[in-house]
């Protein structure tokens, strides 16, 4: 890195302390923010599912998980917390829905169908506020960069490896991904959550390496629970880079704790979900 200006950060126990925010013990549901999971398609139901409850134990007060018709009966089962509106029968067709959300995820689960394409493409010629892109919808980015102009700020992205290349184009190593992931970052102002081993969150000149987390994570609807975190934090009313930072924190965190208890083999993504209330304990 050969900018003056770049800040590195280390997001550590004592970083994720100082953003945390208490839940207010006069606060309502309606207070504490109601976030929108768009995702899902034929065989990937559960990616949306897993999102979304991920958001609603992320501390947001409301949940509503838009996906197509083949997943209703499945979400309603699975996480009866969670409301639910449908769209196509097998993948996304249209993005239509009738009230103000706090903050949006999209992506996981999502599909790449064309219709589900434009969809997309639409919805992003409509919607003015910042979203959170993750999976299938970083996928009909790569393929149609031209729409990354219609990002709204302060957009978050959170690729992993090969989707980051797909997006971004290749690196040639550490620094090298650093520095194209900031030039990316000025020049469509999104955070970018380059997530890996040590998760890097990287908004213009400010770096966040994440400290917490291990290979456990290492597994299948592991990123779907990250989006619904993050999208949950920002419903509550986190900013974009806190949100990022102290999701990714908090999302590693479970792993840590678990791991002891669970095993590294034996833990999956759901096992994230059932860990986060300890791990906000430790942080608070
Ligand atoms: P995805 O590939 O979208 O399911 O996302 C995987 C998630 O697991 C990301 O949050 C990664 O940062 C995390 N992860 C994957 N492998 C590791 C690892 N070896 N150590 C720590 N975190 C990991
Ligand atoms: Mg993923």
């Amino acid at each position: 890195i050969h900018s003056v200006e770049t800040n590195f950060y280390l997001t550590d126990h004592l970083a994720a302390h100082k953003r945390y925010r208490p839940v207010d013990v006069f606060t309502h549901k309606g207070k504490q923010g109601h976030a929108l999971l768009i995702g899902g398609s034929y065989g990937k139901i559960g990616a949306v599912c897993l999102s979304a409850k991920a958001a609603l134990m992320s501390g947001c007060g409301l949940v509503t998980a838009y996906l197509p018709k083949c997943g209703y009966t499945i979400i309603q089962s699975a996480f009866p917390e969670a409301m639910a509106i449908t769209d196509g029968e097998e993948h996304i067709t249209h993005i239509n829905f009738d009230f103000q959300p706090k903050a949006i995820g999209i992506g996981p689960g999502l599909g790449q169908h064309p219709e589900t394409q434009k969809a997309f493409h639409d919805f992003l010629n409509r919607y003015k506020h910042q979203l959170v892109i993750d999976a299938d919808g970083l996928n009909i980015l790569s393929y149609n960069k031209e729409w990354l102009g219609l990002l709204p700020e302060d957009t978050i992205l959170t690729p992993h490896p090969k989707e980051l290349e797909r997006i971004m184009g290749s690196w040639s190593d550490g620094f090298d991904k650093i520095e194209k992931m900031i030039a990316f970052s000025k020049k469509h102002n999104v955070v970018l959550v380059a997530k890996d081993a040590r998760t890097q969150v990287v908004y213009k000149d400010h770096v966040y390496i994440n400290a917490s987390g291990n290979a456990a994570l290492a597994t299948g609807g592991s990123g779907d629970v990250l989006t619904g975190i993050i999208t949950g934090l920002l419903a509550q009313g986190y900013d974009a880079v806190d949100a990022a930072v102290f999701g990714v924190y908090l999302h590693g965190l479970t792993s840590d704790i678990a791991v002891p208890e669970t095993g590294m083999q034996a833990f999956t993504a759901s096992m994230i979900l059932d860990y986060i209330g300890k791990a906000y304990h430790k942080i608070e």
